[in-house]
């Protein structure tokens, strides 16, 4: 799929303002750091459609974004950031749980994992969360320029077993080195 067009189109901050378009959706979620935004922005082929984490406000709010005016995809908050206060970690917990809960049009989640790393807790949790609520979903390990190829099948093995998904479940991407996209956006196609 070729994109021709993406646009942001709001962010949103509180549950009841939750928006609904008249078109599929596809979010994307992840700890805090993981290249959630660096993925988006390589998937668009824009530089900078979504904000680094460095960029203090937008990574705590769903950020929407028009693709194609065909699809929206979603921007989910980063979880498990150090610095989070309780009060903030139970507003993120309603803002995705509201939004996972909800989304009519949500065809699928991506959760991103580091590929150098066991998931976390959270992400197991996230998993399960999905699992819950019947919301089908790929995970996408990210930053793959950063092990060698010969370690792939290795680190997918560690992340298939901990998130107890299927190893084709598990696509290996890299930002930087634009790995991964095509797969990424041949699912979403494959969805419209
Ligand atoms: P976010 O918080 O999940 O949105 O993460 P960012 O996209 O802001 O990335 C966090 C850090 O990881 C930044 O320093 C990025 O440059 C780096 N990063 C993101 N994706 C990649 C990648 O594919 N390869 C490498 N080597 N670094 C990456």
């Amino acid at each position: 799929m070729k994109i021709n067009s993406a646009e942001f189109v709001v962010s949103v901050a509180n549950k009841r303002d939750i928006k609904s378009f008249d078109l599929p959706e596809f979010a994307f979620v992840g700890r805090s750091n993981v290249g959630k935004s660096s993925l988006i922005n390589a998937l668009t082929n824009r530089k900078k459609l979504a904000k680094a984490s460095s960029t203090p406000g937008r990574t705590r709010l769903i950020n929407y974004f028009k693709i194609n005016s065909q699809f929206i995809l979603v921007d989910l908050p980063g979880y498990g950031y150090a610095l989070a206060s309780k009060q903030e970690q139970a507003k993120w917990q309603e803002l995705i749980g509201t939004y996972l809960e909800g989304s009519e049009n949500l065809k699928r989640v991506f959760v991103l994992v580091d590929i150098r790393h066991e998931p976390s807790d959270k992400d197991v949790l996230m998993i399960n969360y999905l699992h819950h609520y019947n919301i089908p979903f790929n995970i996408i390990a990210t930053k793959a320029d950063k092990i060698s190829k010969g370690q792939y099948e290795k680190h997918k093995t560690l992340i298939a077993n901990t998130l107890e998904v299927g190893r084709d479940d598990i696509i290996i991407s890299s930002a930087d080195q634009h790995r991964g996209l095509e797969q990424i956006l041949a699912i979403i196609e494959s969805l419209l």
